[in-house]
């Protein structure tokens, strides 16, 4: 077979997941929660279930729950965003990544991301024939470095891909990231893909800067959300985009083709359950106690814990226990030790190993104990 991807494999959430479940491992590695969301959300689906709901949803999602987006990004970044034309409901981040790229990427267009990057960017950009600009960010900071941003840029530079909070590093872009990105690409034709899905999980009083917040920004960037991570239901793959009417346009000539719409009775439970925002605005609290919780439990072990500042994952160093590569390590934490991680190097092309581990702290504390009682052991 001529591959159209000849060098990707099995994505490393998968492998980790299914070698944690084989070893009855406890399950640090792929992003997702182990408790479950509330009933009430249950009860808003097998409502419109009943109510007959379960026919296709508008193409574009259904109006009320892009009402309820608006007025969510209305409330927190004061941005007005148009429910017929600049809102689409998708089939969770990824399919929304993907499309975007689809949408707007031709051969041979270079799109800059920052490595370590969610290993779904490249795939969904090389299969569209376009190049992949990596830039690297440096543990243990991973800052961008704007004067190396400004010289990738190139006539050929179609997108930027940033995502912030970032997976897997845990850091957060300022306003004055914002601010440096928003000058660097004014003027151009550049169009800024933006990975909002941890958008409600900033720890420390620190708010998220949506691109939304800056309007010059806005007005050339696809901005992409999930409520898996919101809500605690990653399961349901449902999240949404929101941009300019002109990309949106595009974006929705391939989402049409892509998924058609979204699963009707969910679109309609989640207008319902947004509806009260305390849901998503006591999400940070929430997950800053877990990691806290975690952070803590942790301190007696010989792991090194780089800052956690948004998002439900924690990097460690394991240099004073192994020098083993990271592949290697989370292999042997996971069939050994009992623990399942993500080794970094998942996320750079060239496989650069910094010696670094993702943990994922959207777990129970009784589950959080458990980990980290072995963890401190090795
Ligand atoms: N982007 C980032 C940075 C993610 O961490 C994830 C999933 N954890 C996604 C996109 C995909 O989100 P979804 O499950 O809604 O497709
Ligand atoms: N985004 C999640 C993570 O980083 C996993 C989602 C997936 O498995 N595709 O762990």
């Amino acid at each position: 077979i001529r591959s159209r991807l000849p060098n990707v494999g099995t994505t490393i959430f998968t492998v980790m997941s299914r070698m944690a479940q084989e070893c009855g491992a406890i399950n640090l590695s792929q992003g997702f929660p182990d408790f479950n969301a509330e009933d009430v959300l249950f009860e808003r689906v097998a409502h419109w279930m009943r109510a007959g709901h379960n026919q296709y949803a508008q193409m574009a999602g259904m109006p009320a729950l892009r009402e309820a987006i608006a007025e969510k990004v209305e409330a927190l970044y004061g941005a007005a965003y148009d429910v017929e034309r600049e809102i689409t409901v998708t089939a969770g981040a990824t399919q929304a990544l993907f499309t975007a790229v689809a949408a707007l990427v031709h051969p041979g267009d270079e799109v800059i991301v920052f490595e370590p990057v969610y290993d779904s960017y490249a795939p969904a950009i090389e299969l569209q024939g376009g190049k992949v600009v990596r830039l690297r960010l440096a543990a243990p900071d991973y800052r961008p470095d704007w004067t190396a941003v400004a010289a990738a840029i190139t006539p050929r530079t179609r997108m930027i891909m940033i995502n912030s909070p970032h997976n897997p590093t845990a850091t957060v872009w300022s306003a004055a990231d914002m601010a440096q990105l928003e000058a660097l690409t004014r003027g151009t034709g550049i169009v800024i893909v933006s990975d909002e899905v941890y958008e409600h999980i900033v720890f420390d009083g620190a708010g998220h800067e949506s691109c939304a917040r800056h309007p010059e920004l806005a007005a050339r960037s696809l901005i992409v959300s999930s409520f898996g991570k919101t809500y605690h239901i990653t399961g349901w793959k449902v999240g949404y985009v929101i941009g300019p009417a002109e990309l949106m346009a595009e974006f929705r000539k391939v989402h049409q083709f892509n998924v058609f719409t979204v699963n009707t009775p969910v679109q309609l439970a989640l207008a319902d359950y947004m509806q009260d925002a305390s849901r998503y605005l006591r999400l940070a609290a929430f997950y800053q106690a877990k990691r806290d919780f975690f952070t803590a439990a942790m301190a007696g072990s010989r792991f090194e814990l780089l800052p956690s500042r948004g998002t439900y994952f924690q990097l460690a160093r394991y240099g004073a226990i192994s020098d083993m590569a990271d592949t290697d390590f989370v292999e042997h934490l996971t069939r050994e030790v009992g623990v399942a991680a993500i080794p970094v190097s998942a996320f750079f092309a060239d496989g650069h190993d910094d010696g670094i581990i993702r943990f994922c702290f959207a777990k129970n504390e009784e589950t959080l104990a458990a980990a980290c009682e072995k963890l401190g052991r090795i």
